[in-house]
């Protein structure tokens, strides 16, 4: 779960996609002093180096001071060397929103842009059949996960673009045909007595007026540290202040509260189930990456800034372990089977 992919080009301040093929048309991304910076990071392929090196590369320019704009904290992409014409038939959508939430035309003006959290490489492991794996891959019988939730392994720890509609239709095909296959051949398993309980306990105690806290307040908090500590570029200082921060708030989830008491479409109770799993899921983010002693696709630390093969060639496993504030995390390993293409360091 440490690879998280940041793609490139969002809306400076509001991470709104802008997408990769304005690069592939022309586009190119200046600092401050207007200068193509990509040709000093990727001499060869320039803005059209993959996403994790484009992305590093633009937050080095802003932590190096090159930033643009009142705070120097995003960089600039041009497309005004490309026809109004060209724009408006191959990139509309960059045109509208550029020009919606930025008030910028693109036709004329440099539009501000800094990386944005896009997609997540780790996952549910599965095999090829969709099957979830643990341990030492055995299989969980009856769960199957496809799609971007699931970690089939086909990516390695940097999806490059479309690969994920590939892998979705790819696999959620497989996964459907052999989860099919699974319920025609298998009897249901007796159920506990009142199995719904455990849900229904744990959204009267959301619904109930005892805690005290908000959702809004915690997601916000998380994204902030989420955002400062284990972005782009993470050190075993900033994840270390990460985990500090997501394990306090998990602990001020428990006493989180909704306004709403509704019992139909009630998406103020969704956004705070929804955000438990976003504290789990980070906490599993943060100590993947603070175990992950090197730098590898969607993964950079600064304190250890080379791959290392020997060491970090393999899947991190993440269990978790007990329930409730006790929980852990247990970490393991799985080895990356290697096929045809060798992997090696990429080289622009
Ligand atoms: C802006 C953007 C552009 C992208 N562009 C590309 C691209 O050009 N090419 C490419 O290959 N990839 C692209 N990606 C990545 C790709 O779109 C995603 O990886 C993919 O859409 C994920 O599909 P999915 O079906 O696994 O998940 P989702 O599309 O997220 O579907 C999950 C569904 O489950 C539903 N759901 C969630 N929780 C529950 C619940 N408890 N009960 C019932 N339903 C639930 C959700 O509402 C949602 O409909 C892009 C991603 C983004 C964000």
């Amino acid at each position: 779960m440490e690879f998280h992919q940041f793609h490139p080009t969002g809306l400076a301040g509001l991470g709104i996609l802008i997408t990769e093929g304005v690069r592939g048309e022309g586009g190119i991304l200046r600092n401050a002093d207007g200068e193509r910076f990509m040709e000093r990071y990727a001499p060869t392929i320039k803005d059209l180096a993959p996403r994790d090196i484009v992305a590093r590369s633009m937050v080095l320019e802003v932590l190096e001071g090159r930033g643009a704009g009142p705070n120097k904290d995003y960089v600039l992409l041009d497309v005004t060397h490309i026809p109004e014409e060209t724009l408006m038939a191959k990139l509309p959508d960059i045109m509208e929103f550029s020009r919606t939430y930025l008030g910028v035309d693109p036709v004329t003006e440099l539009v501000p842009v800094y990386p944005t959290c896009h997609y997540v490489m780790g996952g549910i492991p599965t095999n090829i059949h969709g099957e979830v794996l643990r341990d030492n891959d055995h299989v969980v019988p009856g769960l199957y996960a496809a799609g971007e939730c699931a970690c089939v392994s086909v990516h390695g720890a940097n999806r490059l673009g479309t690969n994920s509609l590939l892998d979705i239709n790819v696999f959620g095909r497989r996964s459907g045909i052999a989860a099919a296959e699974y319920a025609n051949t298998h009897d249901f398993v007796p159920l506990p007595e009142n199995p719904a309980t455990m849900v229904e306990e744990w959204v009267a105690a959301m619904l109930s007026d005892h805690g005290n806290e908000n959702v809004m307040t915690i997601r916000t908090e998380l994204q902030q540290t989420m955002n400062d500590n284990a972005a782009v570029f993470r050190t075993e200082e900033t994840l270390s202040r990460a985990l500090t921060d997501v394990r306090a708030l998990k602990k001020r989830y428990e006493h989180v509260t909704v306004t709403d008491k509704g019992k139909r479409f009630n998406s103020d109770l969704l956004e705070a189930i929804e955000l438990g799993f976003l504290l789990e899921l980070a906490e599993v983010t943060v100590v993947g990456a603070l175990n992950r002693k090197e730098t590898r696709g969607g993964h950079a630390r600064e304190d250890y800034p080379n791959r290392d093969d020997e060491n970090f060639m393999v899947h991190t496993m993440a269990y978790k372990e007990g329930e409730g504030t006790g929980a852990e995390i247990r970490l393991d390993t799985k080895p990356v089977v290697q096929t045809r293409y060798e992997p090696m360091e990429r080289k622009y």
